[in-house]
């Protein structure tokens, strides 16, 4: 049983995906459990609604990126549309 080793050693997780800055979830590379870090900075079991809410997390942050890639561009274009 793999899970054995879990028991006695404690989980061994590993980040399996980046959602924003300050969530991730993780995967025990032995028992495959799976971890994210909630809206208070804890650690919570990955449950399905869990991992919904880091699918909106993480369309949210990618589209965030985007515009501050675009902010600085945008910002000189109106500058000098006033100027
Ligand atoms: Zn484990």
């Amino acid at each position: 049983m793999k899970n054995i080793q879990c028991k006695v050693f404690g989980h061994d997780y590993k980040v399996s995906r980046h959602v924003t800055y300050h969530v991730k979830e993780y995967t025990c590379s032995n028992c495959k459990k799976e971890l994210t870090t909630n809206s208070k900075g804890n650690l919570t079991e990955l449950t399905p609604k869990f991992k919904e809410i880091n699918d909106v997390l993480e369309r949210i942050h990618a589209k965030r990126r985007m515009r501050l890639k675009n902010f600085n561009k945008k910002q000189s274009e109106n500058l000098l549309a006033t100027a």
